[in-house]
């Protein structure tokens, strides 16, 4: 079982499920060939098991050609929610961090193709990398913090979370009304433009203004 890391607390959360949602900054959707539409985006989930910590690796699958990285704010549940209201579910988030929803591109467009489930181009050990959670009660999000992502000291992903199609709390309001959150559950809210390939050596430093870092290499 692996458990949530924070910052200013020792809680001791266990990791639920991780709600990723898919094309949510329409500059990102456009990239990848796709529309943003005015209804809410596909979801997708990832096991607890895939998470790593910042300062851990992520291990390269050899199955695969073109692994992408994609920074995201990631939003902590602190509390159940089920067909949450606005209120409710801005109360349900307790916390947000930084993460990582690594992606192998290259098998997800073969499924995309086929109409096959993108399960197994999004869940591999390491494929979701965490930051510390700060909690609410330590910073209020203002909505327009800065995202960005580096990789070897190059900029590649850079942009407001005010680029959000839709913004933490209607992604919270949306799923819960699809599928309970619990606590210790979290959502990766999608990635700006500008994702790209990762190759084995590779540093990539991710960052949301007044939130936290995360750092990790790809390795074989
Ligand atoms: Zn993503």
């Amino acid at each position: 079982m692996k458990y949530l890391k924070f910052k200013n607390s020792d809680e001791k959360v266990p990791i639920g499920k991780l709600v990723c949602v898919g094309r949510n900054y329409a500059a990102h959707a456009k990239e990848l060939g796709g529309e943003a539409s005015t209804e809410f985006p596909i979801i997708f989930l990832k096991p607890a098991s895939n998470v790593i910590f910042s300062g851990e690796s992520v291990i390269h699958p050899p199955y695969s050609e073109n692994l992408h990285h994609e920074v995201e704010l990631v939003l902590y549940i602190g509390e159940d929610i089920k067909n949450g209201t606005d209120e409710q579910a801005e109360k349900a988030i307790h916390g947000y961090t930084v993460g990582l929803d690594m992606t192998l591109r290259d098998l997800q467009f073969k499924f995309k193709e086929k109409g096959d489930p993108w399960t197994l181009a999004k869940c591999f050990d390491t494929a979701a990398v965490l930051g510390d959670v700060v909690l609410k009660k330590d910073y209020q999000l203002r909505g327009d913090e800065n995202i960005s992502l580096s990789v070897n000291d190059t900029v590649k992903q850079n942009t407001s979370i005010s680029n959000m199609i839709f913004n933490a709390a209607q992604c919270v309001k949306h799923i819960s009304s699809r599928m309970t959150l619990e606590k210790g559950d979290l959502i990766f809210t999608g990635t700006p433009e500008g994702v790209g390939r990762v190759v084995p050596g590779d540093k990539l430093f991710g960052e949301i203004e007044n939130i936290g870092t995360i750092v990790t290499q790809i390795s074989k």
